[in-house]
């Protein structure tokens, strides 16, 4: 069967006045429809540069990624991407901001408006639905981000760093909170962090990048008997064998690790 997404020896380098910059080197990897994957490396090892090729923004220089066995650019599933900053507009009240995608798409219609005023009731923003931006707390203003990119529909969602701008204990809720609605709602996520404690927290499987040129060092898949809570997987025995695992490959023949 095709998988849902299929990375295949994809290699990428940036090209600028100063030279050529190898950001990505030979990653192959699948992913099956509604699986949550993190993907975890050093920084500067070609994470984000990753997140670009799997929607289509760039083309790998070798290798293919296909959706749904087709080139990202033929497909027509659509994939959202949320960011480290929320990028939410303070001119614009919560609702405003949420439904920004779909009006750009000319999709707000009073269903879809419906719709939005029930996810903001669910994720705890029923009662800032006509606040601005900068009355929202660092938690909810990524919970309003995140709506804004659910809004949409996607069938891909790329996360990248989406909590680190957020304090830790901030961190903790919102990633808890976030990974319960990709559950619920049977998302396919990508989450790219360097923090292998979120990591292992959320995902179904993690990938290990290397240091620049990223190559993929190991694919770790996670099983705590079932249970998808990131605060309680937190507490179980396997977390920290897990992390441990996970720690060792990220060290292993790294020999400028950051
Ligand atoms: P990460 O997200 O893992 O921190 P990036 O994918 O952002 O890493 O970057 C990988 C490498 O590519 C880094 O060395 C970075 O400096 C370089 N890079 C990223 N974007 C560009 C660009 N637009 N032009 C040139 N080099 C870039
Ligand atoms: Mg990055």
């Amino acid at each position: 069967m095709t998988p849902f997404l299929d990375v295949s020896g994809v290699s990428f380098s940036y090209h600028t006045m100063e030279g050529e910059t190898k950001a990505l080197s030979h990653i192959s990897f699948t992913v099956e429809n509604g699986e949550f994957i993190a993907v975890v490396g050093p920084s500067g090892c070609g994470k984000s540069t990753l997140l670009t090729l799997l929607c289509g923004l760039a083309e790998p220089e070798e290798g293919t990624v296909l959706l749904n066995g087709l080139p990202v650019s033929q497909d027509h599933s659509r994939i959202g991407y949320m960011f480290q900053r929320d990028c939410l507009l303070e001119w614009r009240s919560v609702l405003s901001n949420v439904s920004l995608g779909l009006e750009i798409q000319r999709r707000l219609t009073p269903e879809a408006k419906k719709e939005l005023l029930s996810m903001l009731e669910t994720y705890g923003l029923g009662d800032f639905v006509n606040s601005r931006p900068s009355e929202l707390s660092g938690g909810m203003r990524q919970r309003a981000a995140l709506i804004r990119t659910l809004a949409l529909k996607p069938d891909l969602l790329l996360l990248d760093e989406p909590f680190s701008a957020l304090d830790y204990q901030t961190r903790l809720s919102v990633c808890d909170d976030i990974s319960s609605i990709l559950r619920a709602s049977k998302k396919t996520a990508i989450l790219v962090t360097h923090d292998l404690s979120e990591a292992i927290s959320a995902a179904d499987r993690v990938l290990v990048l290397s240091s620049r040129p990223g190559r993929l060092k190991a694919e770790i898949p996670l099983s705590f008997s079932g249970e998808t809570r990131p605060i309680h997987r937190r507490n179980m025995p396997e977390f920290s064998s897990y992390f441990n695992l996970v720690w060792k490959e990220l060290k292993s023949d790294d020999k400028h690790n950051s």
